[in-house]
């Protein structure tokens, strides 16, 4: 067995992120085999090693699998960045921070999204600790497909834009062509006019590429659905919904 980093190792066991498993190594907190360590690069073996943090062992049971629908609001990164204020994980440090303390003895979830929306899109993120599941969602081969509504500009919306959509676009060199494109009627206002559009890849500003390159000037741009599940009208911006391990399979 290849020893591994300390660092590694306590973010592995859920004790906390990489970066925030490194800051209790630096604290002075964490003990291998009596002797305080706090070199986050330390090569240890975690299952011959005596590893402590403030004089308790890592956590050894595993934490069930969650899965979120979140409706992330706009201005939320979907990485664990840098500076993680804006990240839309931080939107569930209150959930973990709750059920860390109901759930002693296991490691804290590790919770990441599933695929990403730009920061400047809103609408239904899947979140989870499931990483074959993440998987399984985002991986293009999947076929699941995802509607977006965009807002743009304009008062009218012609038949050659709406073609010009639906003939896609090339995104970093490949051709994606939309599942779908419509016109939604009567529900924005004079200037403003809403566009349904289904993609089932989901590549790199997809949608924003599909809509600008036809001419259009995006207003804003919500994924109301992946799958099978849609965007419960009910869950407010910024807010999340636990589904159960039988919800979340049936978007697979
Ligand atoms: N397509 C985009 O352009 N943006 C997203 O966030 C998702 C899909």
């Amino acid at each position: 067995r290849e020893p591994e980093r300390l660092g590694k190792v306590l973010a592995t066991a859920g004790v906390a992120s990489r970066r925030a498993s490194e800051e209790v190594i630096f604290a002075g907190r964490v003990t291998v085999n009596g002797t305080v360590c706090k070199i986050p690069q330390t090569p240890v073996d975690p299952l011959r090693d005596f590893i402590y943090i403030d004089g308790h062992s890592l956590p050894k049971k595993l934490p069930p699998k969650l899965f979120f629908a979140l409706n992330k609001p706009k201005g939320y990164i979907c990485s664990n960045g840098v500076d993680e204020s804006k990240s839309v994980l931080s939107l569930f440090d209150g959930f973990i921070k709750s059920w860390t303390k109901k759930n002693p003895g296991i490691a804290q979830p590790r919770l990441f999204t599933v695929g990403r929306l730009d920061v400047g899109t809103a609408g239904l993120l899947l979140v989870t600790n499931d990483g074959e599941f993440a998987n399984k969602v985002s991986h293009p081969s999947s076929g699941i497909t995802k509607e977006y509504i965009a807002t743009v500009d304009g008062e009218i919306v012609t038949r050659r834009q709406l073609n010009a959509v639906a003939q896609g676009t090339l995104v970093q060199g490949v051709l994606c062509v939309p599942k779908e494109v419509e016109l939604l009627e009567g529900e924005a206002d004079d200037k403003k006019k809403r566009l349904r559009i289904v993609v089932s890849e989901g590549r790199h500003h997809e949608v924003r590429l599909l809509v600008e390159n036809a001419g259009f000037e995006v207003q804003a741009l919500k994924r109301v659905r992946i799958g099978s599940l849609r965007l419960p009208r009910k869950l407010s911006v910024g807010k999340y919904q636990l589904l159960t391990e039988q919800q979340a399979n049936k978007i697979l």
